[in-house]
């Protein structure tokens, strides 16, 4: 995803992209059924990657995020090179895209089943980190 940092003081005013790799982690009550094909899960891995997949990283993949108070005339000149742009009433940074993410997945998960921690590198060495218990 690409973003752009608005009237920032340094090289990420500027449109560029990064390979994020998030990271996310639920908590919830095992299944138990014994016989069940779902018995000894919390959740389904794959109905958890497809959540994830159809709510964050297809809409983000690719894409431009940029703050609601970008110039409009950049935001429509923007327009005629991509199709693919998210405008949000926040800074792009690591940190307010975790809790966007966050308040996205949070009521999409089924019932005993809730958001633990988010983890989203920006690069190798750069993440922050959202925790339910700091967000109650
Ligand atoms: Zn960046």
């Amino acid at each position: 995803m690409a973003h752009a940092l608005h009237e920032y003081d340094g090289l990420c005013r500027n449109i560029h992209g990064h390979s994020y790799n998030l990271e996310i982690t639920i908590s919830g009550n095992v299944f138990r059924s014994l016989g069940h094909p779902k018995d000894g899960m919390v959740m389904d891995f794959h109905e958890l990657k497809m959540l994830v997949k159809a709510h964050i990283t297809e809409k983000l993949d690719h894409a431009l995020m940029v703050n609601s108070l970008i110039d409009p005339h950049q935001l429509e000149a923007l327009m005629t090179t991509t199709s693919r742009i998210i405008v949000v009433d926040f800074q792009p940074t690591t940190e307010n895209i975790l809790q966007y993410i966050a308040d996205t997945l949070n009521p999409l998960f089924p019932a005993g089943v809730s958001l633990y921690s988010i983890r989203l590198f920006e690069t190798v060495t750069s993440f922050a980190e959202w925790f339910a218990s700091d967000n109650p």
